[in-house]
């Protein structure tokens, strides 16, 4: 999910003020990621990232010779192909198209290196990194693991009726919260929390797994419902949903791949030709597990990876997306990305999400089993 960035169209620093930001932004600023996070695809050689050039307005074809050299000891680039060069922030001028002193403004800002005189309110020192600022190396699983793991251990030590009052007004029950190791802290305990995460890690790691800002601080402060993808019984990655209404964006994850499909590693323990629902979002997912079901959730734009597929094989898996043109066009794509494994995806079509439908319909659960079996029956013939 894109982090959203304040784009200001305030006041503009004086001269000699953008004199002394710029100063600050390369005093502080990591080029390396920087710059690979507009050149993802870069070739670092020695002290040098080599790059097919992204600027928009060189207007590159994409292909051939990596145009774009970056010096990574002095933060230069030069784009051979059009002779155009300069430090971090042209480059930022030239990707951003923006004028000098609005690059300034923003570069210093994401850096924290503004200097406002004002304090910055908490929820401002929690708001995490703008992609460009993050750094690079995401954490290796195990060490993610490591974090996920003490981060809901910690979180599970503070009081979770908040989180579970929010979940159960959406219908889904406590036992299945539990299950889905659904985990919650409440506002006040914020600084503990960050506190106590910083006992058992060095900050770096925590920024890497992108819990931490620039600013040493935790980024999980609007976003205390914690969802954990497990694998093999082990978090490896976590999502978080705000609970106030009115913020925007409603999630905020850690940084890195979503390692699996949302609730995947419950299917070791169903037996083989069980029905297992595909649906979108944790709240769908949780929904079917208050009633005894089983189902596994797709979260994120990135939609359904094919590697994902294989353990689904034993199972006979019904797809209930969403009843709109998304949710349409994507049981479509799944069905053929299914069929191509040589396996089968029934698809339900529910008069709304998989939540609505159950707290909209009276005997929900045995109308979305009757529809199953018709689903599966025509997959059959
Ligand atoms: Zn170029």
């Amino acid at each position: 999910m894109p982090t959203s960035r304040p784009d200001d169209d305030g006041k503009l620093p004086s001269r000699e003020r953008l004199r002394f930001l710029r100063d600050e932004i390369k005093r502080v600023i990591d080029y390396r990621a920087f710059y690979l996070r507009y050149c993802p695809d870069a070739r670092q050689a020695g002290a040098r990232l080599y790059a097919l050039c992204p600027i928009p307005a060189h207007a590159h074809s994409g292909k051939g010779h990596p145009s774009l050299s970056i010096d990574l000891q002095h933060g230069l680039f030069n784009c051979f192909s059009r002779d155009e060069g300069g430090d971090c922030i042209t480059f930022y001028e030239l990707m951003h198209g923006v004028s000098f002193p609005r690059a300034v403004g923003r570069m210093a800002r994401e850096l924290g290196v503004d200097g406002r005189a004002s304090r910055p309110s908490l929820a401002q020192r929690a708001a995490a990194d703008a992609p460009e600022f993050e750094s690079f190396e995401p954490l290796d699983p195990e060490t993610a693991a490591e974090v996920c793991e003490r981060f809901l251990e910690v979180c599970r030590g503070e009081d979770q009726l908040e989180g579970v009052r929010y979940l159960a007004r959406r219908g889904i029950d406590a036992a299945a919260v539990r299950r889905a190791r659904v985990t919650y802290f409440p506002r006040r305990a914020y600084r503990r929390v960050m506190r106590r995460m910083l006992e058992g890690f060095p900050l770096e790691v925590l920024q890497r797994g992108g819990l931490f800002n620039r600013r040493a601080h935790l980024t999980f402060y609007r976003h205390r419902l914690l969802f954990p993808f497990v694998v093999e019984g082990r978090a490896l990655y976590l999502q978080a949903r705000t609970t106030a209404p009115g913020v925007e964006p409603r999630w905020h994850n850690m940084r890195g791949p979503v390692p699996a499909l949302y609730n995947s590693d419950a299917l070791a323990a169903l037996p083989s030709g069980s029905t297992v629902y595909l649906v979108e979002g944790f709240t769908d997912t949780l929904t079917l597990l208050s009633h005894g079901l089983a189902a596994v959730g797709l979260v994120g734009a990135g939609g359904l990876k094919e590697e994902w597929l294989a353990p689904l094989g034993r199972f006979r898996v019904v797809a209930a997306l969403d009843p709109d043109e998304a949710g349409r066009r994507a049981a479509a794509r799944y069905r053929e990305l299914f069929a191509r494994r040589g396996l089968r995806l029934a698809t339900l079509r529910l008069p709304a999400d998989v939540n609505d439908f159950f707290r909209q319909t009276p005997e929900a659960a045995d109308r979305l089993g009757r529809m199953t079996e018709l689903a599966l029956g025509a997959t059959d013939s």
